[in-house]
């Protein structure tokens, strides 16, 4: 049994039965159901966006990292005179 707050940086995958891949941050999670929820009760609490079922045939903890984070702060105004 995993606990949400164990992979808070992580985010969940839901596939649905109907085709629908549904991607949600762990912490988005957190703020819903609490850290100490697991990754098993999210699952059966989950509800297809798309068909509104509850058919979620596999879920997949997955790492996309920081790389947003990143990107934001690589960016230089165009007005810094400093460079
Ligand atoms: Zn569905």
């Amino acid at each position: 049994m995993i606990v949400l707050r164990s992979i808070y940086q992580n985010h969940l995958v839901f596939n649905c039965l109907c085709g629908h891949v549904g991607k949600v941050a762990v912490k988005d999670l957190m703020l819903k159901y609490g850290g100490d929820t697991f990754v098993e009760a999210v699952e059966k609490a989950a509800r297809c966006s798309r068909c509104k079922g509850k058919n979620i045939t596999s879920t997949q903890i997955i790492y996309i990292g920081s790389s947003e984070l990143a990107m934001s702060s690589s960016h230089t105004p165009k007005d810094n005179k400093n460079l």
